[in-house]
């Protein structure tokens, strides 16, 4: 098989693999718990938290564990109910769909955008520094809230706050929450090879927060739930799979050749095809390539493709038999037909240039034979 398709997720790297094997032995007793294996569990959550912290340049306190990304960016737009909350047109749904749900009028204000998308790839300016010159204090709700333990929930009170989803930054390009003017940031395990259901959340000390599971009094308060400390070991033991290897450019380097010579061959080789991720350094991240086939349906060029074993994905999602274009590609291109026609191939560690190959040989006869029965006009 041929897994071009690293941005949905990745294998898990052999060394987390190993060490939530040896952790599932040693570190399965409730991390919460006041006897020793408990306090040795919770030393390995605390250890990662640590690894995290460093990574991204924050302080451990600063870090909650959580489900994923998806959990930390729902949190982060429910504590701003009520509020004004403005995302970018790019964002994951696990923004967009909060945004929707948790919007209101009342000041202060949040504000989402993402580093870099999971779709194109396109790494996104981010527009921190109007959005941190904005020190004044306001009067609302959010900053009356106290959590359920009496404490006040904002120290630091501005008229607005700012959350970024690095869920697809992290491990590729370098991510420092400080550098970036946050006050929240998102992050996810399996994006780096760690498992599914572990991700974790920034919050800057004093910002307005408020848990959206609650319960156990785990992470402070803020949120509840007996640790997954396996999870959180594999987490920690992909954060030390990037922290091997090192500079992230040089890292990268292999990764945006394959990705940048299939890009080449794919114009040079299919007619009707175009970039919807910029190639340019500094524009997209080294390993996502998405491209467009004119009069050519994505789903049946990831059909076509799965048959030779080749697993990609595309800029549409399909839901109860609709097939509706990726948001992402529509807000960029403005077109239903070019979302409709995408496909999105995304490179991780193990892929080869024959890899590359593999998708060449079979791409342009499958583009060719979709093109010759489509009633689109090239
Ligand atoms: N945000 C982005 C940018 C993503 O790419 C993803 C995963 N597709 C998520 C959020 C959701 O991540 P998780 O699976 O950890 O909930």
């Amino acid at each position: 098989m041929v897994y071009l398709d690293y941005a949905a997720t990745c294998p898990i790297l052999p060394s987390v693999a190993s060490a939530m094997a040896a952790a599932e032995r040693k570190y399965f007793a409730n991390a919460s718990a006041l006897h020793t294996p408990g306090h040795q569990a919770m030393n390995e959550i605390e250890d990662c938290r640590e690894k995290l912290a460093r990574m991204v340049g924050c302080e451990a306190d600063e870090i909650i564990f959580t489900s994923g990304a998806t959990e930390s960016n729902n949190t982060v737009v429910r504590t701003f109910e009520g509020c004004e909350i403005e995302t970018s047109p790019f964002e994951h749904h696990s923004v967009i769909e909060a945004a929707k749900k948790y919007r209101g009028e009342k000041l202060p204000k949040l504000y989402s955008y993402m580093l870099a998308n999971n779709e194109t790839g396109a790494i996104l300016n981010l527009p921190h520094p109007e959005v941190s010159a904005c020190h004044f204090s306001v009067n609302t709700d959010l900053f009356a809230a106290k959590n359920e333990w009496g404490k006040e929930l904002a120290t630091d009170r501005r008229s607005a706050y700012f959350h970024s989803d690095l869920t697809q930054a992290l491990g590729k390009i370098p991510v420092n929450v400080k550098d970036l003017g946050l006050d929240y940031a998102t992050f996810s395990a399996h994006k780096i090879g760690g498992p599914v259901g572990v991700g974790a959340l920034y919050v800057r000390r004093g910002v307005p927060f408020c848990p959206l599971l609650i319960g156990g009094r785990q992470e402070g308060g803020r949120r509840g739930g007996t640790y997954n400390t396996i999870g959180i070991i594999g987490f920690g033991a992909a954060l030390d799979e990037v922290e091997r290897n090192g500079d992230i450019e040089e890292y990268n380097t292999r990764i945006r050749n394959m990705r940048d010579t299939l890009a080449r061959m794919i114009l040079k080789d299919i007619p009707g095809s175009s970039l919807n991720t910029d190639l340019m350094p500094g524009r997209s991240l080294p390993n996502i390539l998405n491209v467009s086939f004119a009069a050519a349906e994505g789903e049946s060029i990831q059909l076509y493709l799965d048959a030779e074993e080749i697993v990609v994905s595309t800029g549409s999602a399909c839901a109860a038999g609709d097939i509706k274009p990726s948001h992402v590609l529509m807000a960029l291109a403005g077109d239903a037909e070019v979302a409709h026609s995408s496909i999105r191939f995304s490179f991780g560690l193990a892929n080869t240039m024959r890899d590359v190959e593999a998708v060449m040989r079979v791409l342009p006869g499958i583009i060719k034979k979709l093109q010759g029965v489509s009633t689109v006009a090239l």
